[in-house]
């Protein structure tokens, strides 16, 4: 039996019984709410380890649950939206959505955003904070936040200031997709499009210095941001 418990937000019947048979059939626990009074409750009660969390549901508003959530717990969120709701799901990665899934979505898609998100959890716990930690260590990729260095198959990459700054952003926030202009606010303080252009160029330096296996590291999605993902161990 899989431990990780999921709460499954989303008012439309036919959607959320694939999702609670899709969990069902791949032995997570969960629970399910068909509106935001009921996510609130049942995330409160319970404590989940991941919520999926539709954006338009008939009573409170997505995102005013992302908040309300957000004021007490640090629980991974995806949320659910349309495509035609593309900047709600951007505000909602802004308000401290994790990741998001698009509809339609296949079955597999909505495992695949699941397993990245257990994978955070254990980053999430305060004895694990990797933010206290002072050396990062994701895959073949090291950061040593004291020396400022950072390091990929034991060798230092040569990395500007804005570069090193953009890693360490990214490895601090490690499974969770960061917005263009979360990232632009963080590393210059605005988000001007001139910033966002720049942080482009910037991303494509970094991936290059990071070799061949970037895409492995630091995802990219298209018109919204990048995600550093957590390698999974490797053998030597
Ligand atoms: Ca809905």
């Amino acid at each position: 039996m899989n431990k990780c418990q999921v709460l499954v937000v989303e008012d439309d019947p036919p959607v959320r019984n694939l999702i609670a048979t899709t969990l069902k059939t791949h032995d997570y626990k969960y629970l399910l709410a068909q509106n935001g009074e009921e996510a609130i409750l049942q995330a409160s009660s319970y404590d989940p380890d991941v919520i999926f969390l539709d954006l338009g549901l008939p009573d409170i508003d997505g995102i005013e649950i992302i908040r309300k959530i957000r004021e007490w717990s640090n629980t991974p969120i995806i949320v659910i939206s349309a495509r035609s709701e593309d900047e709600d799901k951007i505000e909602a990665l802004d308000e401290g959505a994790d990741d998001y899934l698009t509809k339609p979505f296949s079955v597999e898609e909505l495992l695949a955003r699941l397993r990245v998100m257990q994978r955070r959890i254990p980053l999430l716990k305060p004895e694990n904070d990797m933010v206290e930690k002072a050396v990062y260590i994701n895959g073949k990729l090291k950061i040593d936040y004291v020396a400022g260095c950072a390091y990929k198959d034991n060798i230092e990459l040569k990395l500007t200031p804005i570069e090193y700054k953009l890693l360490c952003l990214l490895a601090q926030n490690t499974g969770k997709v960061l917005t263009h202009k979360y990232i632009t606010q963080k590393i210059w303080g605005s988000a001007w499009d001139s910033n966002i252009a720049s942080l482009r160029v910037f991303m494509a330096t970094l991936r290059k210095k990071l070799g061949n296996d970037s895409d492995a590291y630091i995802q990219t999605h298209v018109g919204i941001g990048y995600r550093m993902l957590k390698v999974e161990a490797m053998d030597k």
